[in-house]
């Protein structure tokens, strides 16, 4: 170490430090040479520690600190900073009573200000807050903008909107952070109203607050307010676009997100990591892969890292949402040296979706070999692997690893893996023992799990029970009243399917329309549950979709009438049956795909088991490959089978 020998360069050497090691090594030279008793230096040695964010840092500051014996306000302004941005911000107030006591006057305290009430935001302290206040209300501090700002918004994270629109307006000066923040903290507490209020009355607007009310609407789904002030925007930056696509994406309007984004390209803004992560997350939605191809061609062309801000798992979660899980697999190799825990976890529940299981947990296994720490997302990804691979004892196993091994409490989502896992292995009473025992209540996806398996399993009085409670958690879910007919169909209870039928009647439940889409000729086309074919064109699908029909009874195609809950005629179910966006779909890839070709399909439900057996007819009769999203997972249709074993 170069030799110090005055305060003036120890505080030199001090304010390159990187690293504890040396201040540790400085601080020990200080001690030998005496440099210790001298305040400022020794404030120095406080100060980096406790503020620099070095791990074990501000460890190290408190016992220094304790060891002065007169510090000064500056070593307590240092020292409280550090603290209020600690894991235990409330140690700061102790600190600032115990300045307050040693102070003669109040020089300097606006330094520390900030700090505690941000502290006092941060821990939820009411009470302490309000003393805070108090105490400035009857200084000069009110008038100082930083800490008067830092009021309004520690009752905002308090969530007192009341109090801090109050205190918003008595600021002796308003300035565009107490505006901003005003604003902010009205649409985080969902008044979006008020928060618009507030931004039309503002004097002058930046573009911060234009932002904040754009993100604001699209989070409480209002789209096309958010659009409104996009358009009306004076001048739009990169968060703007961002804010809208992502909008757009989280509201579930991915076509919106994918145009918006182009249009973004065309007047040449580039993109940042956030709005590629969303634009990718809407095409995964989608489901159809070329728009997905066109942005990885973007990145890249313009050689953006795949490691920055999740581009690499959205990435990976794209190609596999899109059906394409070895381009995911591709990237996931790819980018082998820097891979963070999300582009494992996305590679995971890709596998997973696809019901490739066995591969899903090969890929968690190197992922243990090369001591990378599994968190709740992974082992989700893993459970529902088992689970869709109908792997029972793996799945215990890992459950059971996730909670000793790692300490992860299961989530409610963890559980309902395990409960769909012994369900769809026909294990009933075990997925009941853990709705049972499990230590929140099973939520109307675990209910639904029981129910279908009850349907595969022909099980009438658990499928009732599980009914009743989908019912209850979820009124206006028709897929339980759906399922619960098919089981009373199976067993040939025709009153009961009929009572169903009523009761939904009755209730006013209505059944989401389905919607298939399909890509073909650079377009996305969609086909709606008993869409209007009409035109020439809807005439040519009926008459294929007749023809497809045709060619499939000859081969035992039996259309399942069990799966129409209105009641109508025999013949009419058949035709209803017929108008199942799936099967449009399906007719229309017949026509405009290829021979040959994949006919790739989404669908917004789950895909029914007379369609289910359709395809799988048709992929074999038409020697071709079908391969259908629906809301759970992939079915890849090839001469006459599906992926999914019969069972989703
Ligand atoms: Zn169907
Ligand atoms: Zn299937």
């Amino acid at each position: 170490m170069a030799a110090i020998s005055s305060p003036a360069s120890t505080i030199l050497m001090l304010e390159k430090c990187k690293s504890m090691p040396e201040i540790r090594q400085i601080h020990a030279y200080m001690i030998k040479t005496g440099l210790v008793y001298q305040t400022l230096a020794i404030s120095r040695v406080v100060a980096f520690c406790s503020l620099s964010g070095v791990s074990g840092g501000l460890d190290y500051a408190t016992s220094v600190f304790h060891r002065i014996q007169e510090p000064n306000c500056f070593v307590y302004f240092a020292i409280i900073k550090g603290f209020a941005d600690s894991r235990d911000p409330l140690k700061s107030l102790v600190l600032y009573s115990q300045l307050l006591h040693c102070l003669g006057e109040f020089d300097g305290l606006e330094f520390s200000l900030p700090s505690l009430l941000k502290a006092c935001g941060m821990s939820k302290a009411f009470e302490e807050g309000l003393q805070l206040h108090g105490q400035i209300l009857k200084t000069r501090f009110l008038f100082d903008p930083f800490v008067s700002n830092s009021v309004v918004r520690m009752y905002l994270e308090l969530g007192q909107l009341g109090m801090a629109k109050r205190a918003f307006d008595t600021l002796p000066s308003r300035d565009v952070f107490s505006w901003n923040s005003m604003i902010a903290g009205y649409s985080k507490a969902n008044e979006i109203d008020l928060a618009r209020g507030l931004f039309d009355e503002m004097p002058q607007k930046d573009l911060v607050s234009w932002n904040t009310m754009i993100d604001g609407y699209a989070r409480c789904g209002r789209c096309e307010l958010a659009r409104e002030l996009f358009d009306m925007m004076p001048r739009k930056d990169i968060v703007s676009w961002t804010a809208m696509i992502s909008g757009y994406t989280f509201n579930q309007r991915p076509r919106e997100a994918v145009h918006l984004f182009r249009e973004m390209l065309h007047v040449s803004i580039r993109p940042d990591s956030a709005a590629v992560v969303s634009v990718l997350s809407a095409i995964a939605d989608l489901g159809f892969i070329e728009e997905g191809r066109w942005v990885h061609g973007y990145l890249r062309a313009h050689k953006c890292s795949l490691s920055s801000g999740f581009i690499g798992s959205a990435l990976i979660d794209m190609y596999a949402k899109c059906g394409y899980i070895e381009d995911a697999y591709h990237v996931f190799t790819n980018i082998s040296h820097k891979r963070s825990i999300g582009d494992w976890n996305s590679i995971i529940s890709g596998l997973a979706l696809h019901g490739l299981g066995e591969d899903a947990l090969e890929i968690f296994h190197e992922m243990e070999t090369i001591g990378i720490e599994p968190n709740e997302i992974t082992f989700l990804g893993v459970l529902t692997a088992c689970c869709h691979s109908g792997l029972v004892e793996e799945g215990e196993l890992y459950f059971k690893l996730m909670k000793e091994n790692y300490k992860i409490s299961p989530k409610i989502q963890h559980y309902g893996c395990m409960i769909d896992l012994f369900s769809r292995a026909g294990n009933l009473k075990k997925a009941l023992t853990i709705i049972h025992d499990m230590p929140m209540e099973a939520d109307d996806l675990a209910w639904k799990a029981v129910l279908s398996a009850c349907m595969k399993h022909g099980d009438v009085e658990t499928g009732e029970l599980a009914a009743q409670r989908v019912m209850e958690l979820a009124p206006n879910d028709s897929s339980c009243y759906v399922l619960l007919s098919n089981i009373y169909a199976k067993a040939r209870r025709w009153d009961d399917v009929a009572k169903v039928r009523s009761m939904m009647r009755e209730r006013g439940v209505k059944k989401i329309p389905g919607c298939s889409t399909v890509y073909a000729n650079g377009k996305i086309h969609e086909f709606l549950v008993g869409m209007e074919m009409d035109g020439r064109y809807g005439g040519m699908i009926l008459s294929k979709l007749e023809e497809v029909v045709c060619r499939l009874k000859l081969e035992g195609y039996e259309p399942d009438l069990t799966q129409v809950l209105v009641d109508v005629g025999e013949e009419e179910k058949e035709s209803l049956l017929k108008l199942h966006g799936e099967k449009m779909a399906v007719s229309f890839g017949l026509i405009n795909v290829g021979k040959g070709a994949l006919i790739h399909i989404v669908k917004n439900l789950r895909v029914c088991s007379d369609c289910h057996s359709f395809m799988k007819l048709v992929s074999k009769v038409y020697n071709c490959n079908l391969v259908v999203r629906d809301q759970n997972r992939f079915h890849h249709f090839t001469n006459g089978y599906c992926s999914c074993n019969d069972y989703w």
